[in-house]
């Protein structure tokens, strides 16, 4: 049996193209949330929703951050089709399938947290799974876990690197158990990605937590994070109420983990495609120079 339990439906395949995200809000002005500065809002979008003057990293939407990374034109998301079914018949406030309908709707019936693109970087072909924190908190649950296994053996069997990037709150409270799974399914398909020989990068944004910090997050060959993201396990307010002591300075963010061993770079945004490419290069046999030798030769 599978772990963790979804349904297949309507077309799963469409292509994702780079569409303006950001919509003319009616505010010309925005604040950063770290130094107080008030900037023009399209000086600060121009520069990757980062402050010009302290480099502070603003949330970004799941369609920017694809739009960030990938190359524009060869973005294919699979696997869309996929959609939880509810089966603890979850109530709290609202039913869980009522939650599941109303982020759908946001997401142009997407019913998932994550988003499972093929694509590339700099021609580079890659997999990946991209965190939408805006839908349910980017929680991990069947759908999440199964979308991160089949984009890890599409990646086996096209030998090809996968990403992953994470922005979640950890593992769906309303799947119980079944999101717990899923933290166990996805670091064992990881591990035949790593038998295969095969690269996984994974991009820890703000914030990355719970399970899924606790799981395929921190089981990447190579491990970067966005300057000043929270990661961690529990929250830091309940750490500190459980030990009864204050925590250090910087606790649970991007810098802290690196000096601390946990991860192994902190990139900033507007270095983040050019450092992936870099990797993928380093760690798969796709060479920029041999590409365009094989297509002279072709051509
Ligand atoms: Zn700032």
């Amino acid at each position: 049996m599978a772990l963790g339990i979804f349904k297949n439906n309507k077309k799963s395949k469409s292509t994702i193209t780079h569409k303006k995200d950001f919509q003319d809000t009616q505010t010309q002005w925005i604040k950063c949330n770290f130094c107080n500065a008030l900037m023009y809002y399209k000086e600060v979008l121009s520069q990757n929703s980062v402050c010009p003057k302290c480099n502070y990293h603003f949330r970004i939407s799941v369609t920017d951050r694809i739009k960030l990374i990938f190359d524009e034109g060869n973005i294919t998301e699979l696997d869309r089709n996929l959609s939880p079914i509810d089966p603890l018949n979850f109530v709290d406030k609202k039913s869980y399938k009522q939650r599941i309908e109303e982020y759908a709707k946001k997401t142009d019936g997407r019913e998932s947290a994550a988003i499972s693109i093929e694509s590339s970087i700099d021609g580079i072909p890659v997999q990946a799974v991209i965190f939408d924190f805006d839908f349910m908190g980017g929680s991990l649950a069947s759908v999440e876990g199964e979308k991160i296994v089949r984009a890890i053996n599409r990646a086996i069997e096209k030998k090809q690197g996968l990403i992953i990037c994470s922005s979640s709150g950890g593992a769906r409270m309303q799947e119980s158990t079944y999101s717990l799974m899923q933290m166990a399914k996805t670091s064992a398909a990881l591990d035949k990605l790593s038998n295969a020989k095969l690269p996984y990068i994974s991009i820890l944004t703000d914030p990355t937590m719970g399970g899924v910090s606790a799981s395929f997050a921190f089981l990447g060959d190579i491990i970067i994070a966005e300057p000043g993201a929270t990661i961690g396990f529990a929250g830091a307010r309940v750490i500190k109420q459980t030990i009864g002591e204050d925590l250090p300075k910087g606790f649970q963010t991007a810098e802290f983990l690196l000096e601390h061993g946990l991860i192994d770079m902190v990139v900033h945004r507007k270095d983040l495609k050019k450092t992936l490419r870099d990797l993928l290069e380093m760690l798969t046999n796709e060479n920029k120079n041999l590409r365009d030798s094989k297509k002279a030769k072709q051509s």
